[in-house]
């Protein structure tokens, strides 16, 4: 259903992007990537997608965090692939501090790449999806797009607006065969948990391996971690015809998080 379709997937260099970009060139999209990394690794990536799934796979650099950036990015993904049908808005960065010692810079960098990259995206993207009357936008909020944790204020603020955003775009695109869904994870296995579980058990000086049991029980009922490849499955449902009248929604795939 989404074959020959044109899909930006940003942040998609490394973990959950990366597993919604292989899923929809799995399905026969063609791909836009987009994130930092190295060049050498970022082109094995690219000629591996279009080898492996037979599609166009484009790589752009934009930092997201520069609404003109966005923009070139989009110009660029609609001149390669031929048309911009799916948006999944997914780059993230991550701080952690109590508030009061929250660095403003810090703050500021991750409403930008957290919350207003997504509206600057889709406000470039929407013009040509109204035009072909459908549009597929999905944006990777999180739990903390519904509840809230301590030490995370930026990205739990970031993280309910993409919400609010998502609702406001599914209203006004109603009528226009365009949808806009939010994807709420818990947690999931990826190189940004990776990293907190393992400056847990620095902190706390016990093994990686205790810190990361320890970060699921304190959340996820289910005590295993969702993969990228299942938020990729869900991403390609929610871009398919089947998905055509859920709009607006906050789709929560956490292991019971939320539940509690
Ligand atoms: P990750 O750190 O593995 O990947 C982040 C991606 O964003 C990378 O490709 C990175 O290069 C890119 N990126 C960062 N800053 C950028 C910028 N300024 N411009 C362009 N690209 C930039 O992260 P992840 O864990 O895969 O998270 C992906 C999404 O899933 C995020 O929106 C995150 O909030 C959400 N999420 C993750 C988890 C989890 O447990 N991993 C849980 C809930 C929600």
């Amino acid at each position: 259903m989404i074959k020959g379709k044109g899909a930006i997937v940003t942040g998609s260099t490394s973990g959950i992007g990366l597993g919604i970009a292989r899923a929809l060139a799995a399905g026969g999209a063609n791909i836009m990537l987009n994130g930092f990394g190295s060049a050498d690794e970022i082109e094995r990536l690219r000629s591996g997608l279009a080898a492996e799934f037979k599609v166009r796979v484009g790589y752009s650099g934009a930092d997201i965090s520069k609404p003109e950036q966005i923009r070139e990015m989009v110009g660029s993904a609609t001149r390669e692939l031929g048309a911009v049908d799916i948006l999944v808005n997914n780059a993230c960065i991550q701080h952690t501090a109590p508030v009061e010692d929250f660095a403003e810079e810090r703050w500021d960098a991750v409403i930008a790449i957290n919350l207003s990259s997504n509206f600057h995206a889709i406000k470039a993207v929407l013009p040509q999806m109204k035009k072909r009357n459908w549009g597929r936008i999905v944006n990777i909020a999180s739990v903390h797009g519904l509840v809230a944790s301590v030490q995370k204020v930026a990205y739990v603020v970031a993280k309910h607006g993409v919400l609010g955003l998502t609702k406001v775009v599914a209203l006004e695109n109603a009528t226009s065969g365009i949808t806009c869904n939010a994807i709420c994870p818990g947690w999931v296995l990826t190189p940004l948990v990776q990293k907190q579980i393992e400056a847990r058990a620095k902190e706390q000086g016990v093994p990686v391996e205790k810190a990361k049991n320890d970060l699921l029980r304190a959340k996820q009922p289910m005590l295993q971690f969702t993969s990228p490849e299942q938020i990729g499955a869900l991403a390609v449902y929610l871009a398919s015809d089947a998905a055509g009248t859920i709009t607006g929604t906050a789709v929560s795939i956490d292991g019971g998080w939320v539940a509690q």
